[in-house]
């Protein structure tokens, strides 16, 4: 039996956007992503990209890179069907016979986008529901709670059978809302903060702060890591990091140390300022949320974002720490995360850190070091990597 997949954008994600442009740059990375797959036919019509393989390809690597494809909210492996009846119920028993014999309940749902078929939708679902029953007499019909849904479609182009919608990524195509700066360290927060925005469209960039000699290369592999995992949903992007110990050097020794994190944090800010100038990007991602640790709280969140000069997003503000885990281990980032290597901030963490800093006391402070040249000097001494999950993008 030939199959298809079938990934379905939703009508909601359009409104506001240029229609035009944002299926152009799904059926562009469809293509892209399954170019190591095989050779895949690609068409668009009623919402639907339609994937169908030419020859061999691998179908299993196909589903799963569209379902990493933000734009979609379903991706539907199906059986291609005649439009008919007949060659439609034949396919429903040869893909569900042997799972609806170990089933009780069932429903069949029609679907049918071709207003000429002969059939409406609730007729086709009743007819095929009733041939399933004859096949296997001892199912019974539960509308509301089946154990199995064959699902049917009827299209412009043939008719398919499916077990019903596999979620998709959900979001709209990366790049549909422009580009911005992450933050990014190798905790759990900030990887899932990127793919949280990643999924609203943003293109991003990641700058991930690094203090060697107090630093290893295992913590920056680690980031890399995390970067990398990232890219199956976002495609390539760069990682720059930035050697940022002399800064902190310079803070701990003209600063009170009760204010070490904010300053540090502020730093981080501007330096990142100088990479949104760079790369052009609009905005500035983190992964904070509010009041789980000194950095994140409402009077420390004031001071940063004094520093920046662009939006600060935060996704995860409003999460607790358990609902961020959940979706770290669903996009794979947990177990890299919870990795044990130094990060830069814990390196200098003071040990009674304000949770209540005056953005007038930490501006005089800051006036007390160096830190302008400092920065601009870690900006120039970037290193830059490409995150290279897919070799054709
Ligand atoms: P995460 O789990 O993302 O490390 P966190 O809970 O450890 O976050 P903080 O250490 O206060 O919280 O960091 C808050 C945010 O600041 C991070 O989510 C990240 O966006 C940014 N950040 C922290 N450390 C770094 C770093 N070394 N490089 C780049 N960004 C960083
Ligand atoms: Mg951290």
């Amino acid at each position: 039996m030939a199959e298809i997949l079938l990934a379905k954008y939703g009508e909601v994600a359009l409104k506001g956007l240029n229609r035009h442009t944002f299926e152009n740059q799904l059926l562009k990375t469809v293509r892209r992503r399954l170019r190591d797959a095989g050779e895949f036919r690609v068409r668009k019509a009623q919402s639907t990209v339609f994937v169908e393989p030419i020859g061999s390809a691998d179908m299993d690597l196909a589903e799963e890179r569209l379902k990493k494809i933000f734009g979609f909210i379903a991706i539907d492996r199906a059986i291609i069907c005649n439009k008919t009846l007949e060659d439609i119920e034949a396919k429903a028993e040869e893909t569900f016979g042997e799972i609806l014999e170990k089933t009780r309940t069932f429903k069949v749902a029609c679907k049918r986008s071709d207003k000429k078929f002969y059939l409406n939708s609730m007729e086709l679902a009743r007819e095929v529901g009733a041939y399933l029953i004859e096949k296997h007499p001892h199912l019974k019909v539960s509308m509301d709670d089946p154990e199995v849904t064959v699902v049917c479609e009827v299209r412009d182009f043939d008719a398919y059978v499916h077990g019903g919608n596999k979620e998709g990524a959900g979001g709209i195509p990366t790049g549909s809302s422009g580009r911005a700066a992450i933050m990014m360290s190798g905790g759990i927060d900030s990887p899932v903060a990127g793919f949280m925005m990643a999924r609203r469209g943003l293109d991003l960039v990641a700058v991930h702060f690094m203090s060697p000699p107090y630093t290893s290369e295992r913590a920056l592999d680690k980031v890399v890591k995390l970067c990398s995992i990232l890219s199956e949903w976002m495609g390539n992007f760069a990682l720059v990091c930035i050697p940022f110990a002399e800064v902190q050097l310079e803070i701990g020794r003209k600063c009170p140390e009760e204010l070490f994190t904010v300053l540090m944090r502020r730093s981080m800010v501007r330096i990142t300022n100088m990479v949104c100038e760079y790369e052009k990007c609009g905005a500035i991602v983190t992964g904070e949320s509010l009041g789980q640790v000194a950095s994140q709280t409402m009077p420390a969140i004031t001071c940063t974002d004094d520093a920046a000069e662009y939006p600060v997003l935060r996704p995860l503000i409003g999460m607790d720490k358990t609902e961020i885990i959940s979706i770290a281990r669903k996009i794979d980032t947990f177990d890299t995360s919870i990795l044990p290597y130094e990060d830069c901030c814990t390196v200098f963490t003071p040990k009674h850190p304000k949770t209540k800093p005056k953005l007038s006391e930490v501006r005089a402070a800051e006036a007390e070091a160096q830190l302008d040249a400092l920065e601009r000097a870690a900006f120039d001494a970037r290193e830059v990597r490409v995150l290279h999950f897919f070799d054709q993008d």
